[in-house]
């Protein structure tokens, strides 16, 4: 999609009195690498399956370039959508599989895509180093030879969702097991493809995003504020 809009979405979980999101409106464009930033509890989560067709709203709308995503076919929007969770999986398979598996159509794929994918998560030269076969790399890591750290793992995990070009990527705490540089890195390849889909990271913390070209705080269910991370530096002093 182009453009995501919320207008005046409200969520009430059924068996909850007061609502997880309340009278929020707010634009996602592609191009943009947009942040959700907000405390354990505010909303993000609510508000990632309300963008994706995972939940409806019990109030407002949500759409996908004007159309209501009450009246679209959830399946048929779940396909443009790329998520990559905070607890990256990873099947004992060769790195490279864990890009490919399970993707629809994966056969039909050319191998470039799969090292397009890596190269823009900075993984291509670990990815040329380790072995193809299924299992071999979980042997590896478990004997000691070849072992992925926490930040390379969220690295594929990014590829995997990159591989199906999503027009809607979502990822959550993608940075929690980088360094800084790994950070630095990710954010400059979002940002590098952000211009063919809508691209958002969620986080608690506003430190992981401070490269996001526009952060939206969310507060208990609301928006507390949004702008750059200088911006919102600004307005605390
Ligand atoms: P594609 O041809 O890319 O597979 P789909 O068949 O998935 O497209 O699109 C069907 C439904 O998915 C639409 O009715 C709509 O609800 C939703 N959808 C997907 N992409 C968009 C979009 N860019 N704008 C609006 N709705 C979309
Ligand atoms: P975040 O992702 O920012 O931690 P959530 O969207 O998970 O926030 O939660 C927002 C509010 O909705 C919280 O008050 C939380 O307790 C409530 N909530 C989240 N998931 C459920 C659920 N499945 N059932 C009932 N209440 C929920």
């Amino acid at each position: 999609p182009k453009e995501i809009r919320l207008d005046d979405v409200a969520y009430t979980y059924p068996n909850k009195t007061s609502p997880a999101l309340h009278k929020l409106s707010l634009t996602l464009r592609r191009g943009e690498v947009v942040a959700l930033v907000g405390a354990n509890g505010a909303g993000k989560s609510t508000l990632v399956r309300l963008l994706s067709a995972l939940t409806l709203p019990t109030h407002g709308t949500v759409s996908w370039d004007g159309t209501d995503l009450a009246k679209a076919d959830a399946e048929s929007v779940w396909r443009h959508v790329g998520l990559v969770p905070q607890k990256y999986g990873h099947w004992p398979l060769a790195a490279r599989e864990n890009i490919t598996l399970g993707q629809p159509h994966a056969h039909d794929h050319h191998d470039e895509e799969v090292w397009r994918a890596a190269e823009e998560v900075g993984m291509a030269a670990v990815l040329r180093e380790l072995p193809d076969e299924l299992g071999t790399l979980l042997a590896r890591s478990v004997w000691g030879g070849h072992e992925l750290s926490g930040g390379q793992w969220q690295r594929l995990a990014c590829a995997r969702a990159l591989y199906r070009r999503p027009g809607l990527l979502i990822l959550d705490e993608p940075t929690s097991e980088m360094d800084a540089r790994g950070e630095h890195q990710l954010f400059r390849s979002l940002r590098r493809m952000a211009a063919d889909r809508i691209t958002l990271v969620v986080t608690h913390r506003l430190d992981n995003v401070k490269m996001a070209d526009h952060i939206i705080v969310l507060d208990d269910g609301g928006i507390r504020e949004q702008g750059t991370f200088d911006q919102l530096i600004a307005q605390e002093d």
